[in-house]
């Protein structure tokens, strides 16, 4: 399930990142494909206005002054007397010859039909044989070539006669350098996507890490709770089917172990409950000054009796001076300490020892409780406050589902505190809460 939610995400984060990237991206193409446009323009009709000026300085339009102006700008210049093309056009290659002439014919259609074209009048020089100097500037596409150019149309009048001069620049590099753009920021795209594509399969797994881990844990915690739950379950109901058919005498036994177990099932579905909310964030600690050791002092005395059950002797360790009240939740801290204390009995061999201590430190207080049991090897310390754990040594210690440390883990940490266990300095262990 979780791969397919991984997959989706992946190309939900890629496919919008890839269209935000692309929108952009010709956005960028189109800003900047119009700005050398117009700056190529511009140049093209500076560079008329540069030849009008020339050209209104000059007696006389010598040939070798238009190869001139041809080779330097790349350009190609049309000189028309009243219509009739100059000698200047006429080429020895027949094929340039034919595609100049369609050029200019195209040329001066598009000058006809062309309404955004840019005119300039230029001053007329009174020197000159020609006056009424005017040049527009405009582009168009030639059908034959199927090109783009910018064409300037200077005429120049004298008595009657026009003289035109028609100058072509063609777009085919400017179009070329737009494509190799266009190319480059199409690989520049694709390597983004893929290298997005990458990105996004790890990122989205990264996120959906603690989900899945989550999910884990919950399944986790399912089975090993109804694997707790089937066994006094399953005694309950074999001694009620017992209870059945057995001799009265005997009944009070089966419903004996029936309260037991209910108990053990109580108790267990009591446990789940708070881990439960404390995963939905319903785990409610209610806060107040507390004084701590007279909190320690209760527990102490109501362990007092288990412990003597197993000839355990049990001591408490309070500091001389009044400590001030701590800020927690009394009946939450109770409970922790009960834990640790239930398990240090219970993990402790008869004639042992246990002791529960308070002290405080740099603001902080410190409960200790030290047992010299069983102890606690390095590998478990590591697991015991995991849900459901038990070391393989109290596996088969009936009243234990190994919810306890997880419980009051749960809640020192809803203090904000911390709750470690170390080995203690004549073998058991040493759990030590700091609030
Ligand atoms: P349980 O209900 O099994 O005691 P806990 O979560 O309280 O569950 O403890 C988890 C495990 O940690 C226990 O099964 C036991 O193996 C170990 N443990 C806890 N306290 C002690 C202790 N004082 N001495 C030795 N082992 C302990």
């Amino acid at each position: 399930m979780f791969q397919k939610v991984h997959l989706r995400l992946t190309l939900l984060c890629t496919g919008i990142t890839a269209v935000i990237m692309i929108i952009m991206s010709l956005c960028y193409l189109y800003v900047s494909e119009s700005g050398l446009h117009r700056n190529q323009f511009q140049a093209f009709r500076n560079d008329i206005n540069t030849i009008s000026t020339n050209l209104e300085h000059q007696t006389v339009i010598s040939m070798e002054w238009l190869s001139k102006m041809e080779a330097q700008g790349n350009y190609l210049f049309f000189v028309l007397d009243n219509g009739t093309p100059f000698l200047f056009n006429q080429l020895n290659n027949p094929d340039e010859n034919a595609m100049r002439e369609r050029l200019l014919a195209e040329s001066r259609d598009a000058f006809l039909n062309q309404s955004d074209t840019e005119t300039s009048v230029q001053t007329s020089n009174p020197d000159n044989v020609f006056s009424d100097l005017t040049h527009s500037e405009y582009e168009f596409i030639s059908p034959s070539m199927g090109t783009r150019y910018f064409a300037g149309n200077i005429t120049m009048g004298n008595e009657g006669s026009l003289l035109e001069i028609i100058v072509l620049s063609s777009l085919l590099n400017l179009e070329n350098q737009i494509q190799e753009q266009r190319l480059r920021f199409l690989m520049i795209d694709m390597a983004a996507v893929v290298l997005l594509g990458i990105f996004s399969w790890f990122f989205t797994g990264w996120l959906l890490k603690p989900i899945i881990d989550n999910q884990k844990k919950q399944a986790l915690f399912i089975a090993s709770a109804s694997h707790e739950l089937r066994t006094p379950l399953s005694v309950i109901l074999s001694a009620a089917e017992c209870c059945k058919t057995a001799p009265p005498e005997r009944r009070e036994n089966f419903l004996k172990t029936i309260t037991l177990e209910g108990m053990r099932v109580s108790s267990l579905v009591s446990d789940m409950l708070t881990l439960s909310q404390s995963d939905t964030h319903r785990f409610t600690v209610q806060k107040k000054p507390v004084e701590l050791d007279t909190l320690l002092m209760n527990s102490y005395e109501a362990f007092v009796p288990l412990a003597q059950d197993k000839s355990i002797s049990l001591s408490v360790e309070l500091p001389e001076d009044a400590l001030p009240p701590c800020n927690a939740d009394p009946e939450r801290i109770s409970q922790v300490i009960s834990i640790l204390l239930h398990n240090a009995v219970s993990y402790t061999p008869n004639h042992g020892r246990i002791a529960l201590s308070l002290t405080m430190h740099r603001d902080k207080f410190r409960i200790s409780v030290t047992d010299n049991g069983i102890g606690i090897s390095d590998e478990d310390k590591k697991k015991i406050f995991d849900r459901f754990y038990r070391a393989e040594k109290s596996r088969s210690a009936k009243e234990h589902f190994g919810l306890g440390l997880s419980i009051a883990y749960e809640i020192v940490k809803a203090h904000g505190g911390s709750i470690t266990v170390t080995d203690a300095k004549d073998g058991g262990s040493c759990f030590t809460v700091v609030l």
